[in-house]
């Protein structure tokens, strides 16, 4: 089953921009395209600016903080509400989501750094796209990157997590939440959080301890929120040594001098930069295979997402 990703349809491909062209981004719609189920749209095209069309941008009038969209010819045409609407109306299928890629520097996609201009000099980045920025305010929690930032392994592995979890997230909310699936789905995720953050983690730890029956509902939100925030910073190399080593310890009674001595290595080597993060992940793999523990078996920090993506073996 694929998960289902919201995207901008220029970058599947279609002909929506407003030259008539598109924004193909072949990483995005051949390999992530095998296990996201993309749900294309272009607000500018459901707003009706039609193909092709006069290009739009960001302004901030003079004298205010207020951020408007509107025509590069005619700055009286105005098209913000239009856009808001838009990704309101969207909001129905914008819940089903477990993900967005958004076309970078867009006035209506951009996730961030939009350029905004003003009646004097040059233009500031800091804007975002009208439609992009109604659909994050409506689903803060969200998994939201650009395509332009997937060209970093890091930022893209940061954001298939995401992903993952926000999949595995609503798959637990749809077989219905216990305390004891809440409990059993923090524990497959912890050493995943420990990765990003430490603080956090131990934030989340308490979170869930204090979570019974007749407070599940409410805190649910509130976990949620601990744990996207967590799973948003990118997870150091530092933090991923340090669950190595706690993994590392499930082993001590199972391995020999020489095979500690060179998990110790591995790990070392990780933390040198001399190896991807695959190579201590599958070598810890391996020996749990042969000595094998409920607890690391259950983990997805150990397979958070199909291998074929190579995802590890570029961070
Ligand atoms: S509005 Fe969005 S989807 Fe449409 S062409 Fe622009 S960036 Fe692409």
């Amino acid at each position: 089953m694929k998960i289902p990703v919201g995207i901008s349809s220029c970058l599947l491909g279609e002909n929506v921009r407003f030259d008539g062209g598109h924004k193909q981004h072949s990483y995005v719609q051949q390999t992530l395209g095998q296990y996201f189920e993309f749900r294309p749209f272009c607000p500018e095209v459901d707003i009706g600016l039609g193909i092709p069309r006069k290009p739009i941008r960001l302004i901030r009038r003079p004298g205010s903080d207020e951020i408007r969209c509107v025509s590069t010819v005619d700055s009286g045409q105005d098209f913000t509400d239009a856009l808001t609407e838009s990704a309101q109306q969207q909001a129905h299928w914008h819940q089903e989501l477990c993900g967005y890629i958004l076309k970078r520097a867009s006035p209506s996609c951009g996730m961030e750094r939009v350029k905004v201009y003003t009646d004097k000099g040059m233009p500031i980045n800091d804007g975002a796209g009208i439609y992009a920025a109604t659909m994050m305010k409506n689903f803060p929690e969200l998994p939201v990157e650009e395509e332009g930032r997937l060209g970093d392994s890091r930022l893209r592995e940061n954001f298939i997590q995401r992903v993952y979890v926000m999949w595995r997230w609503k798959r637990l909310l749809e077989s219905g939440v216990t305390v004891g699936r809440l409990v059993d789905f923090h524990a497959r995720h912890k050493l995943i959080i420990m990765s990003h953050d430490q603080q956090d983690y131990r934030a989340l730890g308490k979170l869930v301890a204090a979570i019974r029956k007749d407070n599940l509902e409410q805190q649910l939100p509130d976990y949620l929120h601990g744990l996207m925030k967590a799973l948003k910073k990118i997870a150091t190399v530092g933090n991923h040594v340090n669950v190595l080593q706690h993994i590392q310890g499930y082993l001590k009674q199972n391995l020999d001098r020489e095979d500690k001595q060179e998990l110790v290595q591995v790990i070392e080597d990780y933390r040198s930069g001399i190896v991807p993060l695959i190579v201590p992940i599958t070598l810890l793999n391996h020996h749990f295979r042969r000595n094998p523990d409920d607890y690391i078996a259950r983990s997805w920090y150990m397979k958070p997402y199909p291998s074929e993506l190579s995802l590890t073996s570029d961070i």
